[in-house]
């Protein structure tokens, strides 16, 4: 059998966390399998399904990584074939019309419900004959549900579950003005998209069981179902937009690599050993159900940063160059130049074992291309003392008559020179950082000043050491 999965997103929002989890699940599955991974927008809710948000779905599965072998396929555009399947269960007499009134059945579920009694239609059109219909009253069609037995779901997540067939009523199938319900909808769409196994979030798992009576009524192959545990907030309540419930794309404002989130939520509900870096090779070899765990799991951002920063560590400088060059060009308005991007190319490596993010990194790479005078940060002023500065002109008189401009050359003459004055070195590296990097924090002080080259460094050294006393 060859291995079918499918995301199917309700296009009401931006594509969340919990859904990207659901997505990658799928995803893993199919390639683990050498199968195929579908896309199916379930748009059939006219009133809240917009454009913008199939975009934004669309946008952040690409950002991820993970778009589905096919073109996406718009459920509402195959509302003729769900109607289809619905006429047909009425043709075999595995569905009726139903007549009831809005009133009526609000009248029922009154009742119900002031006799202590579960709500739920109680099944009044299902044996009534069609010369019973009311005038000029468009029906809706209902699935003849089994009543007596059991419908059981064997989930490859959560076990066996079943449900008495006395507790589910006749659902719709389609409505009165023709339009078919989400239940009839999924079934057909899984069935005639050769759908082998469903992975979703288990708040689906009721629909299940309804799912399951249609698939059996019209005598389809049941595919395999796996219902995933929510993702719960850090506190072990429903997930929130302060734990994280929030779209891809804020992700990646945030300044996330998409490998780093596809690791994350690999581990949000699945596990193999110990195992916490996982590349994506490495989850297409391994993934599979019986490592999905059984309990909701718990948003950690603390955990995601760790692992950015390992992705950030491992990603090509180029790439990393490139992700953070809009933000340096839209804080500075101007594009950066190619000498720019080169200098930035070639101080990465010690930028990015410090970052946790992009925007991280943006942050501290600012400084390789600022104008001069350099702003400096409150603690890198405070370094600059009198002492300091007059140390740091000192420092430059002697920088400018190096032959060699490599960090190694310029660190032996740093600490020549802290010797000769009877100082520690970080006496002398200390304002020499915050005169070249405006900061405190940096990436090693003469890699930084070997980058700059010669006549950055002696300008920036020159405009810390004349500064104005602070
Ligand atoms: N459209 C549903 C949702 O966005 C998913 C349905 C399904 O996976 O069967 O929650």
């Amino acid at each position: 059998m060859t291995v079918v999965t499918r995301f199917a997103p309700s296009p009401t929002g931006f594509l969340h966390i919990g859904g990207a989890r659901t997505a990658l699940f799928n995803w893993l599955y199919a390639r683990h399998h050498g199968g195929t991974f579908l896309l199916r927008i379930e748009d059939t809710d006219r009133a809240r399904s917009t454009q913008a948000a199939v975009d934004a779905i669309l946008d952040g599965l690409s950002w991820l990584g993970l778009m589905g072998d096919n073109e996406p396929v718009s459920q509402f555009d195959r509302k003729d074939r769900h109607a289809e399947v619905a006429r047909q269960l009425l043709a075999e007499g595995k569905a009726y019309h139903c007549y009831a009134s809005p009133e009526e059945l609000d009248a029922m579920r009154a009742a119900q419900k002031a006799a202590g009694q579960p709500v739920r239609y109680d099944g009044r059109w299902r044996d009534r004959p069609a010369s019973d219909a009311p005038e000029g009253v468009k029906p809706v069609i209902r699935l003849k549900a089994p009543q007596t037995g059991e419908t059981v779901l064997k989930d490859e997540v959560q076990g066996t579950v079943t449900v008495q067939n006395s507790q589910l009523d006749d659902l719709i199938l389609l409505r009165a003005d023709g339009t078919p319900t989400y239940l009839l909808a999924v079934v057909v769409d899984d069935h005639d998209m050769g759908v082998t196994h469903v992975i979703r979030g288990d708040d689906h798992l009721t629909n299940t069981f309804r799912q399951i009576q249609i698939f059996n009524a019209m005598g389809w192959d049941l595919p395999s179902f796996s219902h995933i545990p929510l993702i719960h907030g850090p506190d072990g309540a429903k997930l929130s937009k302060r734990h994280g419930a929030l779209g891809v794309d804020a992700y990646r404002d945030m300044g996330y690599l998409p490998e780093a989130i596809r690791n994350y939520l690999l581990r949000l509900g699945w596990g193999h050993g110990d195992d916490e870096i996982i590349s994506t090779e490495q989850a297409i070899a391994w993934f599979g159900l019986e490592g999905i765990g059984r309990s909701p799991s718990r948003f950690d951002f603390a955990k995601l940063e760790n692992l950015n920063a390992h992705y950030m560590r491992q990603a090509d400088d180029g790439r990393l160059v490139a992700l953070i060059a809009p933000r340096l060009e839209s804080a500075r308005g101007s594009a950066l130049t190619e000498a720019e991007t080169a200098l930035l190319t070639r101080a990465m490596p010690g930028l990015k074992a410090r970052a946790r993010t992009v925007v991280d990194l943006a942050a501290s790479a600012a400084f390789y291309i600022a104008p001069r005078p350099l702003a400096l940060d409150d603690k890198a002023r405070g370094q600059l003392n009198a002492d300091a500065r007059a140390l740091l002109g000192e420092l430059a008189a002697l920088f400018a008559a190096e032959s060699v401009w490599t960090a190694a050359a310029l660190e032996a003459r740093v600490r020549a020179f802290a010797e000769a004055k009877g100082e520690k070195l970080g006496k002398v590296a200390q304002p020499l950082r915050a005169a070249l990097s405006g900061s405190t924090v940096s990436p090693p002080i003469f890699e930084v000043a070997e980058l700059l080259g010669r006549d950055e460094t002696l300008g920036r050294m020159g405009d810390a050491s004349n500064a104005a006393p602070q």
